[in-house]
């Protein structure tokens, strides 16, 4: 760092997360459940303590003051007074028992036998019709559906037309589970709640986040049919193929929904967010922070351009000096092409996917616009018209200008499209429009 001198030193420390999967579990008195925690300071959780408590809080103090001594070490190789942000991607929960998601799969006849390997039909599968993917305290469920999904020899199809029983079949078995186990030798299986809500795709649009926020997991193809979060003390690594719970082996994890805060039983899912030095204010309690504010934060304090693909905002509270400015939030929109209705789109792996369409743009430019203090601006870059289907195309793109209006477009630039029918055409689209056309190199041949 002496020898570069970087204007932006990005530093993990992994060890605070690494030994909390290893000791969280091993040192906290009770579930959140309220019973006693059949691990605590007990590793086989055989009943016999291992009388090391002492030394385990002790493994994760020392994550802690870890984190603390290398921030310290990055504040003295950068310039004095440097902006700091210390963040988390997550919080974390104890944990000591596993979950075999796909064993959920196979008891609904839609996976023959129980996966041996995250995301994966087993070898020799014959149904293969859902599978499980799963990481920490989240797992997805992926249908194999006919239509939108590649087909794959030897292995069977959800129909188009079950689609949406299925989905509603396989999260009510996520959400009945039991644990048929006793852990605490009490002659009776414990029951206790094993997983804590469940999502279709849909509504993964829509996680709750804490008080007046949701976070968006909902992606065209990577988010499951799917989404199921178990609750602590169970989660979904290191399973036991066909075995519906056992233990887990390690203590502590991540990935459950971000609202889970219970403190008195060590689980607190809410990431760190502090910030300090240089162009941060002081004693600023902010509200609604959220770790994709970070790369918009930063880029406006590196005087760079936001990230095209992050979701966050400039967080001008926390800045000094900016709580005189104002963010203008503006939402782009280009190559419409009169696509009025929804059409498909082959993404990852040839899944076709169902993209676009006037109603559900419409719907998403709400949502982009809820998300702000102040209303954001709709601007196209143009290709509004032209090379359109039949129903905005024979219609002269009547409509696609009808439903922008509709939308309330603020404003289009022109993209070449614009000229496609020629001059008449284009001053009609300009006439019927409630929103200006926006050029400044654009001639006109005969007068100049
Ligand atoms: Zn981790």
């Amino acid at each position: 760092m002496r020898l570069y001198r970087p204007d932006l030193a990005m530093v993990g420390y992994p060890i605070a997360d690494e030994f909390q999967h290893q000791f969280l579990g091993l040192i906290t008195p009770v579930l959140p459940n309220g019973a006693p925690n059949p691990a605590y300071d007990d590793v086989q959780v055989n009943g016999t303590p291992d009388g090391r408590v002492a030394r385990r809080t002790a493994f994760v103090k020392r994550a802690y003051t870890g984190a603390d001594s290398t921030l310290d070490l990055v504040q003295e190789l950068m310039p004095r007074n440097t902006s700091a942000f210390v963040a988390s991607d997550h919080g974390f929960a104890p944990q000591f028992l596993a979950i075999d998601a796909s064993k959920v799969l196979v008891d609904l006849g839609l996976l023959s036998k129980p996966q041996t390997s995250n995301c994966r039909p087993a070898t020799g599968e014959t149904i293969g019709k859902a599978k499980a993917c799963w990481a920490g305290g989240t797992v997805q469920v992926y249908l194999n559906l006919q239509g939108r999904d590649p087909v794959i020899a030897g292995l069977q199809q959800v129909s188009a037309t079950l689609e949406v029983a299925t989905v509603d079949q396989i999260k009510s078995a996520f959400l009945a589970l039991s644990d048929p186990n006793d852990w605490t030798r009490d002659g009776q299986a414990e029951g206790w709640q094993v997983i804590d809500r469940a999502y279709t795709k849909a509504e993964a649009r829509y996680i709750p986040n804490g008080a007046g926020s949701t976070a968006d997991m909902a992606h065209p193809t990577r988010t499951g049919d799917v989404v199921a979060f178990a609750y602590p003390p169970y989660q979904f690594d290191a399973a036991t193929p066909g075995t519906l719970v056992a233990r887990s082996a390690f203590f502590g994890q991540h990935g459950y929904v971000p609202d889970v805060q219970n403190l008195a039983a060590n689980i607190n899912m809410r990431a760190t967010f502090i910030g300090g030095g240089g162009s941060v204010r002081p004693n600023v309690v902010a509200a609604g922070l959220r770790t994709i504010d970070l790369a918009p934060t930063i880029a406006y304090l590196l005087d760079v351009p936001v990230p095209q693909h992050s979701q966050g905002e400039v967080r001008l509270d926390l800045l000094r000096g900016s709580e005189s400015r104002t963010l203008v939030p503006i939402v782009g929109l280009t190559d419409f092409h009169g696509q009025l209705e929804q059409t498909t789109a082959v993404y990852d792996n040839n899944i076709n996917s169902p993209v676009g369409g006037s109603s559900q743009l419409a719907t998403m430019f709400d949502e982009e616009a809820a998300a702000f203090p102040q209303r954001p601006f709709l601007f196209a870059s143009g290709d509004n018209v032209g090379a359109s289907p039949a129903n905005s195309g024979l219609l002269e793109d009547r409509p696609a200008i009808d439903v922008e209006n509709a939308w309330g477009m603020h404003a289009t630039s022109y993209g070449n499209h614009e000229f496609d029918y020629g001059v008449e055409r284009l001053l009609k689209h300009q006439a019927r429009a409630n929103f200006p056309f926006l050029g400044a190199n654009i001639v006109d041949e005969t007068t100049g």
